[in-house]
Protein backbone atom coordinates (compact mmCIF):
# COMPACT_ATOMS: atom_id res chain seq x y z
CA UNK A 1 0.00 0.00 0.00
CA UNK A 2 0.92 3.80 -1.18
CA UNK A 3 -0.38 7.06 0.40
CA UNK A 4 0.29 9.75 -2.11
CA UNK A 5 0.52 13.46 -0.85
CA UNK A 6 1.19 15.24 -4.33
CA UNK A 7 1.73 18.69 -4.11
CA UNK A 8 0.10 19.92 -7.57
CA UNK A 9 -2.60 19.10 -10.21
CA UNK A 10 -0.30 18.17 -12.41
CA UNK A 11 1.50 15.28 -10.06
CA UNK A 12 -1.86 14.35 -8.94
CA UNK A 13 -2.96 13.30 -12.54
CA UNK A 14 0.48 11.69 -13.30
CA UNK A 15 0.06 9.72 -10.42
CA UNK A 16 -3.35 8.91 -11.03
CA UNK A 17 -2.56 7.30 -15.17
CA UNK A 18 0.62 5.51 -13.71
CA UNK A 19 -0.67 3.93 -10.74
CA UNK A 20 -4.36 4.01 -10.61
CA UNK A 21 -4.56 4.81 -6.40
CA UNK A 22 -7.78 5.03 -4.63
CA UNK A 23 -8.60 8.72 -4.69
CA UNK A 24 -9.63 10.38 -0.91
CA UNK A 25 -10.13 13.88 0.01
CA UNK A 26 -11.77 13.85 3.71
CA UNK A 27 -12.02 9.84 3.94
CA UNK A 28 -15.69 9.98 5.69
CA UNK A 29 -17.39 8.63 3.20
CA UNK A 30 -14.69 6.16 2.06
CA UNK A 31 -13.29 4.99 5.63
CA UNK A 32 -16.92 4.25 6.21
CA UNK A 33 -18.14 2.31 3.27
CA UNK A 34 -15.00 0.85 2.14
CA UNK A 35 -14.63 -2.80 3.14
CA UNK A 36 -12.27 -3.02 5.68
CA UNK A 37 -10.53 -6.36 4.41
CA UNK A 38 -9.19 -3.85 1.33
CA UNK A 39 -6.84 -2.15 4.30
CA UNK A 40 -6.10 -5.20 5.91
CA UNK A 41 -5.05 -6.64 3.25
CA UNK A 42 -2.47 -3.87 1.83
CA UNK A 43 -4.63 -4.25 -1.49
CA UNK A 44 -5.06 -0.26 -2.11
CA UNK A 45 -2.48 2.59 -2.95
CA UNK A 46 -4.06 6.23 -1.98
CA UNK A 47 -4.20 9.84 -3.36
CA UNK A 48 -4.70 11.79 -1.18
CA UNK A 49 -6.31 15.60 -2.81
CA UNK A 50 -7.33 18.11 0.08
CA UNK A 51 -4.11 20.01 -0.13
CA UNK A 52 -4.05 20.35 -3.72
CA UNK A 53 -3.81 24.32 -4.45
CA UNK A 54 -6.07 23.78 -7.59
CA UNK A 55 -8.64 22.07 -5.57
CA UNK A 56 -8.75 24.54 -2.87
CA UNK A 57 -10.26 27.84 -4.71
CA UNK A 58 -13.51 29.53 -4.81
CA UNK A 59 -13.39 31.76 -7.78
CA UNK A 60 -16.02 33.93 -8.66
CA UNK A 61 -15.65 34.63 -12.66
CA UNK A 62 -17.98 36.33 -15.31
CA UNK A 63 -20.03 33.10 -16.54
CA UNK A 64 -20.31 31.88 -12.61
CA UNK A 65 -19.20 30.74 -9.75
CA UNK A 66 -16.45 28.13 -9.30
CA UNK A 67 -15.47 25.86 -6.52
CA UNK A 68 -12.68 23.38 -5.65
CA UNK A 69 -13.61 19.83 -5.28
CA UNK A 70 -11.78 19.89 -2.01
CA UNK A 71 -13.33 22.58 -0.44
CA UNK A 72 -14.97 21.73 2.73
CA UNK A 73 -18.35 21.61 4.20
CA UNK A 74 -17.16 24.07 6.90
CA UNK A 75 -15.60 25.99 4.60
CA UNK A 76 -18.66 26.75 2.13
CA UNK A 77 -21.16 27.53 4.85
CA UNK A 78 -18.21 29.30 6.37
CA UNK A 79 -17.53 31.47 3.33
CA UNK A 80 -18.31 35.33 2.89
CA UNK A 81 -17.93 34.28 -1.19
CA UNK A 82 -20.40 31.95 -1.06
CA UNK A 83 -23.46 33.86 0.48
CA UNK A 84 -24.48 34.20 -3.20
CA UNK A 85 -25.44 29.95 -3.31
CA UNK A 86 -27.02 30.70 0.52
CA UNK A 87 -29.40 27.09 -0.91
CA UNK A 88 -25.67 25.32 -0.69
CA UNK A 89 -24.36 27.13 2.24
CA UNK A 90 -27.47 25.38 4.16
CA UNK A 91 -27.30 22.33 2.95
CA UNK A 92 -23.47 21.93 3.93
CA UNK A 93 -24.13 23.36 7.58
CA UNK A 94 -26.59 19.85 7.90
CA UNK A 95 -23.84 17.58 6.47
CA UNK A 96 -23.01 15.16 9.56
CA UNK A 97 -21.92 17.56 12.56
CA UNK A 98 -18.83 20.08 13.11
CA UNK A 99 -16.29 17.62 12.88
CA UNK A 100 -17.76 15.74 9.78
CA UNK A 101 -17.88 19.27 7.85
CA UNK A 102 -14.82 19.97 8.46
CA UNK A 103 -13.18 17.14 6.38
CA UNK A 104 -15.94 16.30 3.97
CA UNK A 105 -15.66 17.64 0.72
CA UNK A 106 -18.09 19.27 -2.17
CA UNK A 107 -15.88 16.98 -4.95
CA UNK A 108 -16.69 13.82 -2.34
CA UNK A 109 -19.94 14.73 -2.19
CA UNK A 110 -20.63 14.22 -5.55
CA UNK A 111 -18.50 11.96 -6.50
CA UNK A 112 -19.67 9.37 -3.90
CA UNK A 113 -23.37 9.83 -5.43
CA UNK A 114 -25.54 8.80 -2.84
CA UNK A 115 -29.10 9.66 -3.36
CA UNK A 116 -29.07 11.05 0.17
CA UNK A 117 -26.09 13.44 -0.61
CA UNK A 118 -26.93 16.84 0.50
CA UNK A 119 -24.48 19.47 -0.81
CA UNK A 120 -25.24 17.39 -4.47
CA UNK A 121 -28.96 18.82 -4.36
CA UNK A 122 -28.44 22.46 -4.71
CA UNK A 123 -26.05 21.78 -7.08
CA UNK A 124 -28.25 20.10 -9.57
CA UNK A 125 -30.91 22.76 -8.98
CA UNK A 126 -28.19 25.23 -10.20
CA UNK A 127 -27.37 23.01 -13.44
CA UNK A 128 -23.86 22.95 -12.28
CA UNK A 129 -21.16 21.32 -13.96
CA UNK A 130 -18.65 19.16 -12.55
CA UNK A 131 -15.01 20.00 -13.90
CA UNK A 132 -12.83 16.61 -15.02
CA UNK A 133 -8.71 16.30 -15.32
CA UNK A 134 -6.92 13.36 -16.12
CA UNK A 135 -3.52 13.24 -17.50
CA UNK A 136 -4.53 13.17 -21.21
CA UNK A 137 -6.90 16.91 -20.46
CA UNK A 138 -10.09 18.14 -18.59
CA UNK A 139 -14.12 18.44 -19.51
CA UNK A 140 -16.43 18.90 -17.99
CA UNK A 141 -19.97 17.58 -17.93
CA UNK A 142 -23.23 18.60 -16.46
CA UNK A 143 -24.02 17.47 -13.10
CA UNK A 144 -27.15 16.10 -13.51
CA UNK A 145 -25.36 13.13 -16.36
CA UNK A 146 -22.52 12.73 -14.54
CA UNK A 147 -24.41 10.92 -11.49
CA UNK A 148 -25.96 8.27 -12.72
CA UNK A 149 -27.26 6.44 -9.80
CA UNK A 150 -26.32 5.43 -6.41
CA UNK A 151 -22.50 5.18 -6.49
CA UNK A 152 -22.43 5.64 -9.72
CA UNK A 153 -20.96 8.24 -11.82
CA UNK A 154 -18.74 9.02 -15.06
CA UNK A 155 -15.53 9.39 -13.80
CA UNK A 156 -13.48 7.84 -15.56
CA UNK A 157 -10.39 5.75 -14.56
CA UNK A 158 -7.35 8.27 -14.50
CA UNK A 159 -10.18 11.64 -14.14
CA UNK A 160 -10.39 13.53 -10.65
CA UNK A 161 -13.28 16.21 -9.96
CA UNK A 162 -11.57 19.25 -9.96
CA UNK A 163 -13.93 21.71 -9.38
CA UNK A 164 -17.91 22.72 -9.43
CA UNK A 165 -18.95 25.44 -11.56
CA UNK A 166 -22.58 27.19 -10.82
CA UNK A 167 -23.76 29.23 -13.66
CA UNK A 168 -24.15 33.25 -13.21
CA UNK A 169 -27.83 33.21 -13.36
CA UNK A 170 -28.44 31.09 -10.14
CA UNK A 171 -25.87 33.31 -8.39
CA UNK A 172 -27.84 35.87 -5.23
CA UNK A 173 -31.12 34.77 -6.99
CA UNK A 174 -33.48 33.78 -3.76
CA UNK A 175 -33.16 29.94 -2.51
CA UNK A 176 -33.78 27.54 0.11
CA UNK A 177 -32.58 24.09 0.93
CA UNK A 178 -34.81 21.99 3.59
CA UNK A 179 -34.01 18.38 4.76
CA UNK A 180 -36.57 16.25 6.32
CA UNK A 181 -34.63 14.10 8.68
CA UNK A 182 -34.77 11.65 12.49
CA UNK A 183 -32.56 13.77 14.55
CA UNK A 184 -31.57 17.18 12.82
CA UNK A 185 -27.91 16.69 13.38
CA UNK A 186 -25.75 13.62 12.53
CA UNK A 187 -28.25 12.13 10.39
CA UNK A 188 -29.40 11.49 6.34
CA UNK A 189 -31.64 12.83 4.90
CA UNK A 190 -35.36 11.24 4.63
CA UNK A 191 -36.20 13.56 1.70
CA UNK A 192 -34.86 17.08 0.45
CA UNK A 193 -35.29 19.85 -1.65
CA UNK A 194 -33.32 23.38 -2.97
CA UNK A 195 -35.58 25.97 -4.46
CA UNK A 196 -34.59 28.58 -6.31
CA UNK A 197 -37.12 30.93 -7.47
CA UNK A 198 -36.84 34.48 -9.59
CA UNK A 199 -38.69 37.23 -9.55
CA UNK A 200 -40.87 38.55 -6.31
CA UNK A 201 -43.71 37.34 -4.36
CA UNK A 202 -46.48 38.50 -6.62
CA UNK A 203 -44.59 37.70 -9.91
CA UNK A 204 -42.30 34.73 -10.36
CA UNK A 205 -40.59 34.74 -13.31
CA UNK A 206 -39.00 31.29 -12.77
CA UNK A 207 -38.08 28.56 -10.63
CA UNK A 208 -36.52 25.39 -10.17
CA UNK A 209 -36.41 22.61 -7.66
CA UNK A 210 -34.06 19.67 -7.24
CA UNK A 211 -35.65 17.11 -4.70
CA UNK A 212 -32.75 14.86 -2.49
CA UNK A 213 -33.75 10.90 -1.09
CA UNK A 214 -36.60 10.43 -3.19
CA UNK A 215 -35.32 8.56 -6.20
CA UNK A 216 -31.87 7.04 -7.58
CA UNK A 217 -30.57 10.22 -7.68
CA UNK A 218 -31.38 14.07 -7.11
CA UNK A 219 -33.84 14.85 -9.72
CA UNK A 220 -35.89 18.22 -11.33
CA UNK A 221 -38.63 18.40 -13.88
CA UNK A 222 -38.47 18.36 -17.36
CA UNK A 223 -36.78 21.31 -19.49
CA UNK A 224 -40.12 23.01 -18.38
CA UNK A 225 -40.26 22.96 -14.76
CA UNK A 226 -38.93 26.78 -15.19
CA UNK A 227 -42.10 27.95 -16.68
CA UNK A 228 -44.55 26.09 -14.77
CA UNK A 229 -43.17 28.29 -11.63
CA UNK A 230 -44.31 31.06 -13.58
CA UNK A 231 -46.41 33.63 -12.56
CA UNK A 232 -48.52 34.01 -9.63
CA UNK A 233 -47.73 31.75 -6.97
CA UNK A 234 -50.60 31.17 -4.56
CA UNK A 235 -51.44 27.87 -2.32
CA UNK A 236 -52.81 26.40 -4.80
CA UNK A 237 -50.68 26.62 -7.53
CA UNK A 238 -47.93 25.84 -4.96
CA UNK A 239 -49.61 22.46 -3.94
CA UNK A 240 -50.21 21.53 -7.43
CA UNK A 241 -46.60 22.03 -8.24
CA UNK A 242 -45.53 19.77 -4.65
CA UNK A 243 -47.30 17.20 -6.65
CA UNK A 244 -45.88 16.97 -9.28
CA UNK A 245 -42.05 16.71 -7.74
CA UNK A 246 -44.08 13.72 -5.61
CA UNK A 247 -45.39 12.02 -8.75
CA UNK A 248 -41.56 12.36 -10.49
CA UNK A 249 -40.15 10.63 -7.43
CA UNK A 250 -39.29 6.97 -7.68
CA UNK A 251 -38.73 6.41 -3.42
CA UNK A 252 -36.94 3.35 -1.64
CA UNK A 253 -38.61 1.91 1.62
CA UNK A 254 -35.57 1.55 4.18
CA UNK A 255 -34.99 2.01 7.69
CA UNK A 256 -35.66 5.65 7.72
CA UNK A 257 -38.59 5.65 6.12
CA UNK A 258 -41.15 3.95 3.80
CA UNK A 259 -41.87 4.62 -0.05
CA UNK A 260 -45.06 6.10 0.43
CA UNK A 261 -43.63 8.41 3.42
CA UNK A 262 -41.22 9.81 1.16
CA UNK A 263 -43.31 10.52 -1.62
CA UNK A 264 -45.63 12.40 0.70
CA UNK A 265 -42.88 14.25 2.08
CA UNK A 266 -41.62 15.41 -1.21
CA UNK A 267 -45.02 17.42 -1.52
CA UNK A 268 -44.82 18.57 1.74
CA UNK A 269 -41.00 20.18 1.86
CA UNK A 270 -41.39 21.78 -2.02
CA UNK A 271 -44.79 23.22 -0.95
CA UNK A 272 -42.54 24.42 2.50
CA UNK A 273 -39.67 25.44 0.72
CA UNK A 274 -42.15 27.60 -1.43
CA UNK A 275 -43.91 28.73 1.29
CA UNK A 276 -40.92 30.11 3.31
CA UNK A 277 -39.39 31.56 -0.37
CA UNK A 278 -42.32 33.78 -0.57
CA UNK A 279 -42.58 34.64 3.00
CA UNK A 280 -38.58 35.64 3.18
CA UNK A 281 -39.82 37.74 -0.55
CA UNK A 282 -42.72 39.29 1.08
CA UNK A 283 -40.24 40.46 4.56
CA UNK A 284 -37.54 41.74 1.88
CA UNK A 285 -39.68 43.63 -0.21
CA UNK A 286 -41.19 45.59 3.42
CA UNK A 287 -38.67 46.62 4.89
CA UNK A 288 -37.51 48.15 1.06
CA UNK A 289 -40.56 49.58 1.25
CA UNK A 290 -39.88 51.24 4.50
C1 LIG B 1 -21.14 10.45 10.61
C2 LIG B 1 -21.35 10.88 9.18
C3 LIG B 1 -22.40 11.71 8.86
C4 LIG B 1 -22.61 12.10 7.55
N1 LIG B 1 -23.66 12.93 7.29
C5 LIG B 1 -23.87 13.35 6.03
C6 LIG B 1 -24.95 14.23 5.75
O1 LIG B 1 -25.71 14.66 6.62
N2 LIG B 1 -25.14 14.62 4.45
C7 LIG B 1 -24.30 14.20 3.45
O2 LIG B 1 -24.49 14.59 2.30
N3 LIG B 1 -23.29 13.35 3.69
C8 LIG B 1 -23.04 12.92 4.95
N4 LIG B 1 -22.00 12.08 5.20
C9 LIG B 1 -21.19 11.59 4.07
C10 LIG B 1 -19.89 12.38 3.77
O3 LIG B 1 -19.45 13.11 4.88
C11 LIG B 1 -20.05 13.33 2.59
O4 LIG B 1 -20.55 12.67 1.44
C12 LIG B 1 -18.73 14.04 2.21
O5 LIG B 1 -19.01 15.19 1.45
C13 LIG B 1 -17.74 13.16 1.46
O6 LIG B 1 -16.57 13.91 1.22
P1 LIG B 1 -15.12 13.36 1.56
O7 LIG B 1 -14.16 14.44 1.20
O8 LIG B 1 -15.04 12.87 2.97
O9 LIG B 1 -15.06 12.14 0.55
P2 LIG B 1 -14.14 10.83 0.61
O10 LIG B 1 -14.65 9.90 1.65
O11 LIG B 1 -12.71 11.20 0.67
O12 LIG B 1 -14.45 10.25 -0.84
C14 LIG B 1 -15.76 9.84 -1.19
C15 LIG B 1 -15.74 9.31 -2.63
O13 LIG B 1 -15.43 10.35 -3.52
C16 LIG B 1 -14.22 10.08 -4.25
N5 LIG B 1 -13.56 11.37 -4.39
C17 LIG B 1 -13.27 12.27 -3.41
N6 LIG B 1 -12.75 13.39 -3.94
C18 LIG B 1 -12.70 13.20 -5.28
C19 LIG B 1 -12.27 14.00 -6.39
N7 LIG B 1 -11.78 15.24 -6.23
N8 LIG B 1 -12.37 13.48 -7.64
C20 LIG B 1 -12.88 12.24 -7.82
N9 LIG B 1 -13.31 11.44 -6.83
C21 LIG B 1 -13.22 11.92 -5.57
C22 LIG B 1 -13.48 9.04 -3.43
O14 LIG B 1 -12.63 8.23 -4.24
C23 LIG B 1 -14.66 8.25 -2.87
O15 LIG B 1 -15.14 7.34 -3.82
C24 LIG B 1 -21.74 11.66 6.52
C25 LIG B 1 -20.66 10.82 6.84
C26 LIG B 1 -20.45 10.43 8.14
C27 LIG B 1 -19.29 9.54 8.46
Amino acid sequence: MAWYRPQSLPEALELLERRRPRIVCGGTDLFVNAPRKEYEAGKTDWLEVRGLPELRRISRQAEGLEIGAAVTAAEIWESRELRMVPALQQAARIVGGWQIQNRASIGGNVANASPAADMLVPLVAYRAEVRLASASGSRSVPIADFVEGPKRTQLRPGEMIVSLFIPARMLGVPQIFLRHDQRAATDISIVSVALILQGNARQVEWGTAAVGAAAPKPFTLSDEEERLWAGKLDADKLRRLGELYAQRSSPITDVRAGAQYRRSLVGTYVVRAGQALLSNLEQTEGEAWR
